[in-house]
C-alpha cells in the first residue's frame, strides 16, 4: 500500500513549488508510515521560506489519499521545523546503549533528531485520563532532580495542561531578545506547558498539525539550556496526537502510569503497544492509587485490588517501576501546587517517587550508575 501512496504523492506538486512533493523533499518516503490497521501518517516538511497555502497542500494530499483501499485513517502532519535541511543528515536520536530485544527493528520516527543540549527525553503516558499521569510526571521530575540531575518538564497535555496548577506557577515564561522562550523555573526544574499558551477557561480545539507544531516548538525552540532529562507529560490516551508525538520527539523511553483496574482492563496495554510500534523502549509501569491509606487510622485497604500490577507487568514483559498508594496528602499537595516530593520529601510517598526516579535514571544513564 505504501508504494501506491508514494506514487500518488509523486504526482502532486505543492502550489508555488517547481517539482513534485517527493522530488522537492517535502515528503520523505521513509517518513511516511502505514501501520497494520491501515492508519497512514504523512509528515510534510514545509520549507522555511515557503509562502504557499499550507491548508491547500494538506487538502490536496488528503484528497488524493482518502478513499484509497486499505486506508482507514489518514493524518497529514505539517512540520515547519528546519525542514529544508536534508533529512538524512539529521543526527541520531539519543539511544540507550542496549536496545530492547523485543522492539521491532524499524525506526518509524520521522523527525526524531536529537535536541541539542538535552541528553534524554522520556515520556510519561497513560491509556486514559484521570489515572494520575500528571501527578506522577511532576513527582518523577522532582525525584530525578533530587538525584542531582538537571531536569526539564514539558507539559504536552493539550487537553488539560495541569503543570501551572500542580507547580503553582502563576507567571508566564519570558521571551528573550532573540525570540527564544525561557522556560519557567520552579522547585529547581525548568517547566514549559501548553497551559502557558492558552487562556484559562478558554478551551482550544487542536488539530493534528497544530499539536505537532506546538510540541516541536516547545521541544526545540525553547531555551532549555543543558538538561540531563526532559520529562514529557503526554496527553492521556493513545490516539493520533499521542502517536505523532511519540514519533516526532526523540524519546529515550516511556513510563506508563496506570491504576490497578486500568491495567486489568486494556487501556494501559494500548499505551504499551503504541510505544512498541514506534520503537520506544518501555521503562516500565507505575501503578498509581494502588492501596488506599486511611487518613484517620493509617490502615491500608486495597480498594482496587492491589498487587496485580506487578504480575501483569511481568506477564506483559515490561518492568514494574513501583506502586504509589492513594493518599489524601498526595492529592492535597497537588492541589496546593506543592508536589509531595518537595513538600514532604521524607514521607513514604516521596520515597516511592524517588525510588521510581532512581530506576528511570539507572535505565537512562547506565554507565553512570556503575560508577
Ligand atoms: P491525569 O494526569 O492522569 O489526568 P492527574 O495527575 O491530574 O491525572 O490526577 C487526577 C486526580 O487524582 C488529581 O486530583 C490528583 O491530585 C489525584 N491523584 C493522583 N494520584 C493520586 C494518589 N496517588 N493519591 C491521591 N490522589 C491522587
Amino acid at each position: 500500500m505504501k508504494k501506491v501512496i508514494l506514487t500518488r504523492l509523486s504526482l502532486l506538486t505543492a502550489p508555488g513549488m517547481r517539482t513534485d512533493l517527493l522530488t522537492s523533499g517535502m515528503v520523505v518516503p521513509d517518513h511516511v508510515t502505514v501501520d497494520d490497521d491501515g492508519k497512514v501518517i504523512v509528515p510534510v516538511n514545509v520549507p522555511q521560506d515557503y509562502t504557499g497555502d499550507l491548508g491547500a497542500v494538506q487538502a490536496m494530499i488528503e484528497e488524493r489519499l482518502k478513499g484509497l483501499q486499505g486506508v482507514t485513517k489518514l493524518l497529514v502532519v505539517l512540520t515547519a521545523e528546519r525542514a529544508a535541511e536534508p533529512a538524512p543528515a539529521a543526527p541520531e536520536a539519543p539511544r540507550l546503549k542496549k536496545r530492547p530485544t523485543d522492539a521491532p527493528g524499524r525506526d518509524m520516527r520521522p523527525h526524531a533528531a536529537a535536541v541539542p543540549g538535552i541528553r534524554a527525553i522520556i515520556a510519561v503516558a497513560s491509556g486514559k485520563g484521570g489515572v494520575g499521569k500528571s501527578t506522577t510526571a511532576v513527582n518523577l521530575a522532582l525525584g530525578l532532580r533530587s538525584l542531582g540531575l538537571r531536569v526539564g518538564l514539558l507539559d504536552a497535555d493539550i487537553y488539560g495542561p495541569s503543570m501551572p496548577r500542580l507547580l503553582n506557577i502563576t507567571w508566564r515564561p519570558e521571551i528573550d531578545e532573540n525570540d527564544h522562550v525561557r522556560p519557567v523555573e520552579q522547585y529547581g526544574i525548568k517547566v514549559m506547558s501548553m497551559g502557558f499558551l492558552m487562556e484559562e477557561d478558554n478551551p482550544v480545539i487542536w488539530r493534528g498539525p497544530m499539536v505537532v507544531t506546538a510540541l516541536m516548538q516547545m521541544t526545540r525552540e525553547v531555551d532549555w539550556g543543558e538538561l540531563d532529562v526532559l520529562v514529557l507529560d503526554m496527553p492521556p490516551g493513545t490516539g493520533d496526537a499521542q502517536l505523532t508525538m511519540a514519533q516526532q520527539v526523540p524519546l529515550a523511553g516511556a513510563v506508563i502510569v496506570s491504576t490497578p483496574q486500568d491495567l486489568a482492563l486494556i487501556d494501559a496495554r494500548k499505551g504499551l503497544k503504541m510505544f512498541k510500534k514506534v520503537d520506544v523502549p518501555i521503562f516500565g509501569i507505575v501503578e498509581n492509587m494502588s492501596t488506599f491509606i486511611c487518613p484517620h487510622c493509617g490502615k491500608p485497604s486495597d480498594i482496587f485490588g492491589h498487587g496485580g500490577a506487578e504480575a501483569d507487568a511481568r506477564r506483559l514483559g515490561v518492568p514494574f517501576l513501583g506502586a504509589i498508594p492513594l493518599h489524601m496528602s498526595i492529592r492535597e499537595m497537588s492541589d496546593a501546587g506543592t508536589p509531595v516530593v518537595v513538600s514532604e520529601p521524607d514521607s513514604i510517598y516521596a520515597q516511592r517517587y524517588k525510588e521510581i526516579a532512581l530506576k528511570v535514571a539507572a535505565r537512562l544513564f547506565p554507565e553512570e550508575d556503575e560508577d
